[in-house]
């Protein structure tokens, strides 16, 4: 665990989140400023900054994220209607927080994958 990372403290519950799902390898907590109805994040308990830093080994952590976003998409009634899981890595991405998460979006219709900073498709 790092101390100075706030996903590692959200996962040792030094810093209250409404955590959602709990495994040994996953966590999943609301995000504080949701863009959706539903909007959920993923962490591993491993401090790993971003899926860049993914190895060989982190196969079963991966395996373990997707299944729980989809069992979380169930339970939050958005499995029919659809739902989106995203990573970002780095700054054009957008990443704030450099500890491994997924995003987990829907019950709205979520519009073009990528935007541009003022919501225009940027396509190059
Ligand atoms: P990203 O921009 O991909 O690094 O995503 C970081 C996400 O963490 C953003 O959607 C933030 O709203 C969310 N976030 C930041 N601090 C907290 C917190 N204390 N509890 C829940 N979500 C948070
Ligand atoms: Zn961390």
């Amino acid at each position: 665990m790092d101390s100075s990372c706030l996903f590692c403290r959200i996962a040792a519950r030094e810093i209250e989140a409404e955590i959602v799902r709990e495994s040994d390898r996953v966590v999943a907590f609301r995000d504080i400023n949701p863009q959706a109805p539903t909007h959920i994040l993923l962490i591993s308990k491993e401090h790993v900054a971003s899926v860049a830093d993914l190895g060989d080994h982190h196969g079963d952590l991966l395996a373990d994220i997707v299944q729980a976003a989809a069992h979380l998409a169930r339970a939050e009634g958005i499995a029919d209607g659809g739902w989106r899981l995203v990573t970002n890595v780095g700054a054009d991405a957008g990443q704030t927080v450099f500890h491994l998460h997924f995003h987990l979006l829907g019950g709205r219709s979520m519009g073009k994958l990528a935007s541009g900073p003022e919501g225009e498709v940027r396509l190059q």
